[in-house]
């Protein structure tokens, strides 16, 4: 894996080879950012470490349980004090012929899996994938949002919080039967933007990207990217990270100084071996399955990394 990676960090490789990890972490850098200008090395202190999983479309085939738990103990070398789970968690629950017994036995292997790492907090988003829309009554208990919401121990379908200093807003991307927040989320945004000091410190995590490269390849943006990035440049006096999934791509991009990462998924080609656009066996095209490891520190700056496992 190694030769494909050409921001290949060396400090890291050897970490890694002591953790038992594969090599090839990859960090990822935006081209410029407000925070990087900043960046001082000598006096900022990191103040959190997270685990950024996405993608994880658990399902009972190609042995998905067990070779996800085999990433989570990796996952656990890295000493997080956190996950954020981007959705996608279960394989799919969305298609018109899923039946009630494949969605329960979906979530059931999920919740076997989370009681393994329990003793993590998990901050969870909605995934496209995770809603059962085919439910034979709209008052069917495990119809819609609701019902993954609290499979996922989520407070509500958006939601924000505060952690060591930084700000945390979970975002909900499937609205107005799109990829959107929709009127009421980002009017919820701007106010929970605007509550903030000046300077503060943010990472927003979405399913879908609100900008992003890979996100042309599945048109996966966010369709209201636009009001969206109107909202983020108001608040041009802070410092805003997104984090998304979705596109199990890998990627980077800055946009009036705010940073839009994309993580590749943990599931990979959906646990599959790929296809004809797969560079690699498990592969989503260029990009391994992994999960990437976000380090926040004190000044607001962040260091991401992707970490691809083998499994
Ligand atoms: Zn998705």
């Amino acid at each position: 894996m190694g030769k494909t990676d050409k921001n290949f960090n060396f400090e890291r490789r050897n970490t890694l080879k002591k953790l038992g990890l594969v090599a090839g972490a990859i960090t990822i850098s935006p081209l410029v950012s407000a925070s990087v200008a900043k960046e001082n090395t000598i006096t900022k202190k990191r103040v959190l470490r997270v685990a950024h999983i996405t993608d994880i479309h658990i399902r009972p085939e190609h042995n998905a349980p067990i070779r996800f738990e085999k990433c989570l103990e990796d996952i656990k070398k890295h000493n997080i004090d956190f996950f954020l789970n981007g959705g996608d968690v279960i394989y799919a629950a969305n298609y018109k012929n899923i039946v009630r017994d494949r969605v329960n036995e979906q979530w059931d292997i999920w919740k076997d899996l989370r009681s393994k790492f329990s003793e993590y907090d998990m901050h969870c988003c909605l995934g496209n994938h995770d809603m059962w829309w085919a439910a034979p009554e709209k008052t069917d208990p495990m119809y819609g949002k609701e019902y993954v919401v609290k499979q996922l121990e989520m407070p509500a379908t958006y939601y924000s919080f505060d952690r060591q200093g930084w700000h945390f807003i979970i975002l909900d991307s499937m609205n107005d039967k799109t990829i959107a927040l929709g009127e009421d989320q980002r009017k919820w945004l701007a106010e929970d933007l605007e509550k903030l000091p000046a300077d503060s410190s943010i990472v927003i995590m979405s399913h879908c990207p609100i900008l992003s490269a890979s996100g042309v390849f599945k048109n996966g943006n966010h369709k209201d990217y636009e009001e969206i990035t109107k909202i983020f440049y108001k608040h041009k006096d802070k410092k805003i990270n997104c984090f998304s999934g979705h596109i199990h791509l890998l990627d980077a991009a800055v946009y009036n100084n705010v940073n839009y990462y994309v993580t590749g998924a943990v599931s990979g080609a959906w646990w599959e071996e790929g296809d004809e656009h797969s560079a690699q066996k498990y592969w989503y095209r260029e990009t391994p399955p992994g999960y990437a490891i976000i380090d926040l520190f004190d000044d607001g700056t962040l260091l991401n990394t992707y970490y691809p496992h083998p499994y």
